[in-house]
């Protein structure tokens, strides 16, 4: 496994690889890595003759400098895992590697950076987009990974991906979660032990909900989730949304011939946690 830190030095690299015909996947991340990088990088590994890992806590994409302060930052133990699973090339650029001049393109996302973590965290999106664009560029690879566990993420990305006219598949891994069905964050681990407790609740209620299709519309499940929440005092709902997968329109009606997702959004003490549930 090789580390680099300039665009430069790993571009070097990449051309070689290239030029062998060797396929390249990309795994975004912020670090703080955890079973659910892991099963990026899995996947990525499977996927393509070699792979770059990236390891960058983007400023661009914070809205509230106290949470970019408090992100977790345990590089060295990153490393650890990723040499473990065998990543080829690791790449933990500078913020001025990333930012080097001052000039941020912007990019029409239309619904998608007005609804949910979008109407919750203005800017971010404009932000992932920045820095996940900047990131296609540099590594030019044939194929990247993103969670569905940041839903919303993805379908930005795909959106990106269309806006640049890249020639580039974006692969949505599914959603690993801990035993009691929390979704692995890497901000999980400043729950509180009462609060690490509560979590789970998040993804009870998104499987109940989901369960209700029979009996309930679209507008009365999210009308029982919220009652759901407000009867529970440690967390507060942000939004529960049942939404299509393309442009993010809530879903109306059952019959709707679209893909239909519940995402969900709370605080619980300092944390926000999102995750969501294919609901077809
Ligand atoms: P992050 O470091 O939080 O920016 O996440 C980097 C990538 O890992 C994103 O594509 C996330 O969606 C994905 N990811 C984070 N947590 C999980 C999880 N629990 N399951 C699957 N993918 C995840």
């Amino acid at each position: 496994m090789i580390v680099y830190r300039t665009k430069n030095d790993l571009t070097r690299h990449l051309d070689t690889l290239r030029k062998s015909g060797k396929s390249i996947g990309l795994v975004p991340t912020m670090g703080a890595l955890h079973r659910g990088h892991a099963s990026l990088v899995k996947i990525a590994k499977d996927q393509n003759d070699a792979i770059v890992v990236s390891i960058f806590v983007n400023p661009s994409q914070f809205n509230d400098p106290a949470d970019l302060e408090a992100y977790p930052r345990t590089l060295d133990l990153d490393l650890e895992m990723l040499q473990g699973l065998k990543a080829d090339l690791v790449f933990v650029p500078s913020v001025q590697e990333m930012y080097p001049d001052e000039v941020i393109r912007t990019f029409d996302l239309g619904n998608l950076e007005r609804t949910m973590e979008g109407a919750q965290r203005k800017g971010h999106f404009q932000g992932v987009a920045q820095i996940v664009s900047r990131l296609f560029e540099t590594v030019a690879p044939h194929r990247a990974y993103f969670g569905q566990k940041d839903f919303q993420q993805l379908v930005v990305v795909r959106r990106l991906v269309e806006i640049l006219g890249l020639d580039l598949e974006i692969v949505a891994c599914p959603i690993i979660r801990d035993e009691d069905g929390l979704a692995m964050s890497s901000r999980n681990v400043r729950l509180s032990r009462e609060e690490r407790k509560a979590a789970p609740f998040v993804h009870i209620t998104l499987q109940l909900a989901r369960e209700k299709r029979g009996s309930m519309s679209p507008a009365e499940v999210k009308m029982w989730v919220e009652l759901r929440f407000k009867e529970q005092p440690i967390m507060k709902l942000e939004y529960f949304e049942i939404v299509e997968d393309k442009e993010l329109m809530p879903v109306t009606n059952w019959g709707e011939q679209v893909n239909k997702v519940g995402c969900v959004a709370v605080q619980l003490g300092k944390i926000r946690l999102i995750d969501n549930l294919i609901f077809d």
